[in-house]
């Protein structure tokens, strides 16, 4: 069976097909319509009339359907896990949290929609000026493949509830989620023609997206190459983009910090997913006196962690695609002037000869301009360095050109806080380390991680504009 677009709540055959294959086995699972300008076209025309309703529509009515959208993807969360694995290869038990983070992007922004008021400003008796926040109508969303089901509900929820309209892209590999998730949407009372799925390649649909004349708003989620084109096409039009690209986060871990949780955190940050995170900690820029303690406990982690298909409940999946196996070994490989400590090959345990699974990788004592220090691997590979002083840590830190994330290990109040303050990121974990943090929170990068920002009420703002009212009383 093919899977094909969702256009106005309807299935949209395509004049092509490609095929997606599972990354754990390298065999092919279906066959997807590869959409082309024409597809987005209907896309866009069905959510520009879908908006002329959904806009109008009470608020608490756009609230209790979003609610209801999620209390969907909740029952369907073990179905949409099972495809998502298949996808993207990563194991079911992630799959399932995926799924039900981004049932909570549905109900918190489905929530969040009836609190968001404007304001009124005082001037005189005379006159009342107040401000409203507004849709800007069809939002275009470009995904990428690493995490689909979150980054939909990441991207739409907060569109939708604020009275836009969506037409989505998912990344080429993993497009499945998407369609079944609109079409529950539609069920969950969406008008049809809402939430808008067009499924195909990133030069064909997404280049289409990205250069819509009714596009008024343009998300993307990807690499920050794509993004720049992206982003150049919003320019052209003069229309605002919201841009979450890559990332080379760090861990800065200080003499006094609680090694063993750091350690945890740590593993967790760079192996799920296989480390096709955008918001990894891929980097541990260490205080030279405990190097030798964290490295210890960070092999054991490591050691602990299953490589294998993540449908057998394994702990680090496959890479989304052999391609990518080998870039990731090609950088392992190029010269860093550090020492692979654990790792740094494929993987070759039970079932994983035919897929794209590569070791769980620690470098120690890495050059920090090296490539491997530098660039976003995007694999389960994580580069240690040290450092003497407060200055260098903070210094090696920031010194990429990303800025998603960052994270500090100590238990000195004032060393956390005067880190956090100077480190360049979006987000910044003290003692902790959440991957993408919470759906609450929010999230986005600086530098060449990106802009604008998803999660919490910020995206509120994000995807509506102000309009300001004066009444001459
Ligand atoms: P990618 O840039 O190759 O593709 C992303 C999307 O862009 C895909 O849907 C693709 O089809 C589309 N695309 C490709 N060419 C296009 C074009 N010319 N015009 C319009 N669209 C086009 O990225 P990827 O490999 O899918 O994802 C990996 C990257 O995504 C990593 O860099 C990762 O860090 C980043 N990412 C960032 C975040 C974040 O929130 N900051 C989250 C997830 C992933």
């Amino acid at each position: 069976m093919t899977t094909w677009s969702i256009i106005n709540g309807k299935q949209h055959p395509a004049d092509a097909t490609y095929t997606v294959t599972n990354p754990a086995s390298g065999e092919p699972i279906d066959s997807v319509g590869r959409s082309e300008r024409t597809d987005v076209n209907a896309a866009v025309e069905a959510a520009l009339a879908a908006g002329r309703l959904w806009s109008q529509k009470p608020v608490e009515d756009r609230s209790k359907t979003l609610v209801k959208l999620a209390e969907k993807i909740e029952d369907n969360c073990d179905r949409l896990a099972a495809i998502e694995t298949e996808d993207c290869g990563k194991p079911l038990a992630q799959a399932r949290n995926d799924a039900m983070v981004c049932a909570s992007y549905f109900r918190f922004f489905g929530n969040a929609i009836m609190t968001y008021y404007g304001s009124q400003i005082p001037i005189d008796d005379s006159t009342l000026a107040y401000t409203k926040r507004e849709p800007f109508g069809v939002v275009g969303s470009i995904l990428a493949w690493n995490y689909p089901m979150q980054l939909l509900g990441r991207s739409v929820a907060a569109a939708l509830a604020t009275g836009n309209t969506c037409v989505v892209k998912p990344a080429d590999e993993t497009p499945r989620t998407a369609v079944e998730i609109a079409l529950l949407a539609v069920e969950a009372g969406l008008p049809p023609g809402a939430l808008n799925i067009v499924t195909g390649l990133g030069q064909g649909a997404g280049q289409a997206i990205s250069e819509h004349p009714d596009i008024t708003l343009m998300g993307f989620v990807g690499s920050p190459e794509t993004g720049a084109k992206v982003a150049t096409a919003a320019a052209k039009r003069l229309i605002p983009s919201v841009m979450e690209l890559g990332g080379k986060s760090a861990h800065v871990v200080f003499s006094d910090a609680n090694i063993e949780k750091a350690a945890a955190a740590i593993t967790k940050g760079i192996l799920q997913n296989a480390g096709q995170t955008c918001s990894a900690g891929s980097r541990v820029i260490v205080h030279a006196s405990i190097e030798e303690s964290l490295l210890e406990k960070l092999v054991k982690e490591f050691e602990r962690m299953s490589t294998g298909p993540g449908e057998k409940g394994h702990d680090v999946g496959p890479l989304i695609s052999m391609k990518q196996r080998d870039r990731v070994h090609s950088l392992v490989q190029a010269p860093h002037g550090g020492r692979v400590v654990i790792g740094g090959r494929f993987a070759s345990g039970e079932g994983t000869t035919d897929g794209s699974f590569y070791e769980p990788t620690i470098i120690r004592g890495v050059d920090p301009k090296s490539q491997i220090a530098q660039e976003e691997v995007f694999g389960p590979v994580l580069v240690v360095t040290t450092f003497e002083t407060k200055e260098e840590a903070i210094k090696l830190a920031n010194d990429t050109e990303y800025a998603l994330l960052g994270a500090v290990w100590t238990n000195d109040i004032t060393t956390a806080h005067n880190a956090a303050d100077q480190i360049l990121a979006g987000q910044v974990f003290i003692n902790s380390y959440g991957v993408g943090g919470g759906v609450g929170i929010p999230f986005g990068g600086w530098k060449k991680s990106g802009y604008g920002r998803e999660k919490g009420i910020d995206a509120l703002n994000e995807f509506t504009q102000s309009k300001s009212i004066i009444v001459a009383l």
